[in-house]
Formats: structure tokens, C-alpha cells, sequence
């Protein structure tokens, strides 16, 4: 039960059904005053004159002298003779001279105030005129009142009271009148039909909440595909949808992590795996050297030093190119642009790679338009990225091959664009050669060449600019890659 009172359901019905309860009673009370007012209203209106009526029967009596004792038997035979009322003799300030009261019945009140019955004497017919009831403190009852000459020097009233002791208590009430029954009646049945159907109502309204509450539950205990069942728009449906976009950025947060996590451990394997590879061809010559000192030749130690010195250079580049992506993804380094022509920096970096070119024996060659429009960006993390994408290109182009860097001038962007004609990439490896570490000839993984990290770094800058690499290539054909710069406005 306590329970039940604690859920929803139950403080809702209880407070429903309380404040029904309040207004039937506040009803049954109104309906009651309405009618003991109504009664006491047609009571006084039938009996206006029957104080006056009494009062000439009287007079007879109480013309020269004053005879209680008949006077009194008078008063009781006119009680029997009409039930209803109650007859009290008064002199001029209210005090009752005269009167009959059964045994058991006596009065409590010695005098009467006289200022409603002056008020019902006046003319005054704002009925129903209350007047005190001395066989009660404190209740007002409806009269009839005249005045009465008691003896010689009395200028008394005779003051009846209405409906005597007939409606004195509620209980009478409710058993003497039709129209508070009636009425009571129909409340207490507008109560039961209205309290059933409001906690079928309730009920309705609340299995919804229940079951988005199991829904819920069973959503933190690790089933994340639940949703709630939305059927309508209204608070309760909003609550439900919003649930579900709550649960749709949960899952993919999750997801997101989870990924994030498959990746920091697949990168935190390839950076271990790619040091020690390096770090043990090292350790093998240097031991070589040191064992054998004496029985190597010149020749052999310059070319294991040799191989040292290049297994230092990829353990730097490595750890250099490592340190520039995480500042790039903690955004440690943002841009910073700047209007440059993109025409010159192309240049400059054609010429800085025209030597590896030629060693390589592979054609360099760059189109550049001829009056450019100045690009928006920052010229150091372009050229890097510019610079990797040349590498690249001469670096997988065999001898005698051609690598073309094109500057277009495009209407809303300058499109650089790196083209060799060199090995080309098989479409199976094309999604994957952003990713760092990605090499795509997987024989040359942990050799001295290569990091895997050119394109990774290239392409962080230019989605730093809020641009994309796009790159085309076929087999033996060759390779084209292609990103855009903002024009400076
Ligand atoms: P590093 O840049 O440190 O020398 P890398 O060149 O292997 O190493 P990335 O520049 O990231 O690493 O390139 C990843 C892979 O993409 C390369 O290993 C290569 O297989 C492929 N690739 C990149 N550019 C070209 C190209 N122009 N032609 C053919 N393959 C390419
Ligand atoms: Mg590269």
C-alpha cells in the first residue's frame, strides 16, 4: 500500500480523488445552507400574519388583568392545534413573560433581541428575517412577530418561531427534505463515475510513463538498441523522443570511443613495432662492429654505419612526424592564415624537390597561372603538406617517369593538384593510404625509407583548412592528388 502511494498512480488518484471529496462535501454543505435558507424563506412567507392571527385570539385574555396560568394553557392549546411553532409572550424589552414548553424542552434564553422583530414589524420584507430562539444559544430561526398590549402598561409582542424544533439538526434535514436527498444522491454518483473515471484515466496516462520507465531500465542495463514507441506528440511523447535522441548519441559516442580506442591501440602497436625494428637493426650492427672491431674491413664498417646513420634518420623522422600529428589532432598547432600566392610557394617547393628528381630521373615539371589570385592559409603547414605529396610522387614514379604540379585558377578556389606517372595505387589499397602507418608495399614496412606518415600529415592539414585530399590512380598509370584553397577575399 505504501507502495503504491509512492508511485505516481497513487499520489495522482489520491489527490484526485481528495479534491473530488472536497467539492461533493463543499456541494452537500451549499445544497444544505441553499435549502435550510429556501425553507426558512417560504416558512416565514406563509406565516406572515400568523403572529397578528394569534394575537387577536389573544387579546381577549389580556385586556384589563394578566393571567399567566390561562394565558399559558392558552399559548399550549394553540401549540397543539398547530405543531409547527413554538409561541412566546414578550414585553417591551424582549423578555419572555409567557410561554409553553413540553417537559425535557425547556428554554435557555430569558429574553429575546427585539431588533429583528422590529425590522419584521417595520414592513421590512427582506425575507427570511432570523430572529433568536430561546429554546437554543446561538441559533437563528425564522419567526413571525405582532405587537400585543399585555394588561395596561405592557406594550409586549407575541414572537412565534417557525418550523419549531423541526429542522433544528442536519440529519433532520436530510431526512425531511426530497431536494437534498436528490441532490446528495446525484453527487455521491457523479463522485463514483467521475473517481472511475479519472483512475482509468490515470492509469491510461501512466502505463505510458511505466513502460518508458522499463524501457529506460533495460536501456542502463546494456540493451542499447530499445526506443521507446512514440504514438503522439504531446509532453509525454516529447519526453520519449528526446529519450531517443538521448539514446542515438549515446550509442554513437560509444561507438566513437570504441573506435578511438581500436585506434590508439592499433597506432600505440605500430609506433612500438616500428621503433623496435629500426632500434634492433641498430643494436645488430653496433654489436657487429664492436665484436668483430678488428676483423672488418674499412669498407664493411662504413657500410654498417652507414646503415645506422639511416636507421637514426627514420627513427627522427618517425618521431618527428609521430609529435606533428598528435599536436595537429590536440590542436595544438591551429593555422594560422595568411594571404599568400600559392604560385610562388609552389615554386619554391618544386625547386627545393628538383634535385631528388633528378637523381631519381624523374621528370618534375609545374603549370602555374599566370596572374594568380592570392590563397588564404598558413603557408608553413601547406607547404608541409605539398611537400609530402611531391615526395611521394617522385618517390613512386621509376625512372624516366614525369611528376606535373598544376596550380588552377578556379573561380571560387585555387585547386593544387600533384600528378605523377609513376606505379599508381591498386583501388583495394586507395581508402586505407590516409591512415598513418599505411604503407602500401608492405615489404618495405620497418625498412628505412618509410614511415607511413606523409599522407596522415598532409591530409590533418588540409582538413585543418577545412578542405579534403581527393586522389585518383590506376595501375601502372599513375597518381593524381588534389586539394583546394580559399581565395584571400
Ligand atoms: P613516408 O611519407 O614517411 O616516406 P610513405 O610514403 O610510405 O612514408 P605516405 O606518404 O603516407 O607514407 O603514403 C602511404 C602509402 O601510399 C605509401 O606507402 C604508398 O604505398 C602509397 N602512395 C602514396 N603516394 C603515392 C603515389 N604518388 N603513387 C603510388 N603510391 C603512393
Ligand atoms: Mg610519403
Amino acid at each position: 500500500m505504501k507502495q503504491f502511494f509512492r508511485s505516481f498512480y497513487g499520489k495522482l488518484s489520491a489527490v484526485f480523488l481528495l479534491l473530488l471529496l472536497v467539492i461533493v462535501i463543499s456541494q452537500i454543505y451549499i445544497t444544505m445552507q441553499a435549502s435550510r435558507q429556501f425553507i426558512s424563506e417560504v416558512d416565514q412567507k406563509l406565516n406572515l400574519d400568523l403572529a397578528a392571527d394569534m394575537a387577536y385570539e389573544l387579546r381577549p385574555l389580556l385586556k384589563d388583568s394578566v393571567d399567566f396560568q390561562r394565558i399559558g394553557e392558552r399559548i399550549h392549546y394553540m401549540m397543539v392545534m398547530n405543531p409547527k411553532v413554538e409561541i412566546y409572550l414578550l414585553d417591551e424589552q424582549g423578555e419572555i413573560l409567557s410561554f409553553y414548553a413540553e417537559p425535557g424542552k425547556e428554554i435557555v434564553q430569558e429574553r429575546v433581541d427585539l431588533k429583528p422583530v422590529e425590522k419584521f414589524l417595520s414592513g421590512n420584507r427582506d425575507i427570511p428575517i432570523l430572529g433568536d430562539d430561546p429554546r437554543h444559544r446561538n441559533r437563528q430561526k425564522p419567526f413571525s412577530a405582532a405587537e400585543l398590549q399585555i394588561g395596561k402598561d405592557i406594550d409586549g409582542y407575541i414572537y412565534i418561531i417557525i418550523g419549531g424544533e423541526q429542522y433544528d439538526s442536519a440529519t433532520a434535514m436530510l431526512r425531511n427534505s426530497y431536494i437534498v436527498q436528490t441532490t446528495i444522491k446525484g453527487l455521491i454518483i457523479t463522485l463514483v463515475i467521475a473517481g472511475i473515471a479519472g483512475l482509468i484515466l490515470f492509469a491510461f496516462l501512466t502505463k505510458r510513463l511505466r513502460g518508458m520507465t522499463s524501457t529506460v531500465q533495460r536501456f542502463r542495463e546494456g540493451d542499447y538498441d530499445q526506443r521507446i514507441d512514440i504514438n503522439s506528440e504531446d509532453e509525454v511523447g516529447q519526453l520519449g523522443a528526446a529519450f531517443n535522441q538521448m539514446a542515438d548519441t549515446i550509442v554513437s559516442n560509444m561507438e566513437e570511443l570504441q573506435q578511438t580506442d581500436k585506434l590508439c591501440r592499433e597506432l600505440i602497436a605500430n609506433v612500438s613495432h616500428d621503433l623496435r625494428s629500426p632500434l634492433a637493426s641498430m643494436q645488430g650492427y653496433l654489436e657487429t662492429i664492436l665484436m668483430k672491431e678488428t676483423s672488418l674491413s674499412d669498407e664493411e664498417k662504413t657500410k654498417y654505419l652507414k646503415i645506422i646513420l639511416n636507421n637514426t634518420e627514420l627513427l627522427n623522422n618517425l618521431v618527428h612526424g609521430l609529435f606533428e600529428l598528435s599536436k595537429l589532432d590536440a590542436r595544438q598547432i591551429e593555422p594560422e592564415p595568411e594571404p599568400f600566392p600559392i604560385t610562388e610557394l609552389t615554386q619554391d617547393v618544386v625547386m627545393k624537390f628538383q634535385q631528388k628528381a633528378n637523381e631519381a630521373g624523374v621528370n618534375l615539371v609545374s603549370h602555374l597561372p599566370s596572374n594568380p589570385k592570392l590563397v588564404y592559409a598558413d603557408i608553413g603547414m601547406i607547404e608541409r603538406a605539398l611537400s609530402n605529396l611531391i615526395d611521394n610522387a617522385i618517390h613512386y614514379t621509376p625512372e624516366g617517369g614525369k611528376v606535373e604540379v598544376v596550380v588552377n585558377s578556379k573561380e571560387d578556389v585555387a585547386e593544387i593538384q600533384v600528378a605523377d606517372t609513376g606505379q599508381g595505387i591498386a583501388s583495394e589499397d586507395l581508402p586505407y593510404i590516409f591512415d598513418r602507418f599505411y604503407r602500401g608495399d608492405k615489404s618495405r614496412t620497418g625498412t628505412t625509407e618509410s614511415t607511413g606518415l606523409g599522407l596522415a600529415i598532409a591530409q590533418k592539414i588540409i582538413e585543418l583548412h577545412e578542405g579534403k585530399i581527393e586522389v585518383e590512380s590506376e595501375i601502372g598509370a599513375g597518381t593524381t592528388f588534389r586539394f583546394d584553397l580559399p581565395y584571400h577575399e
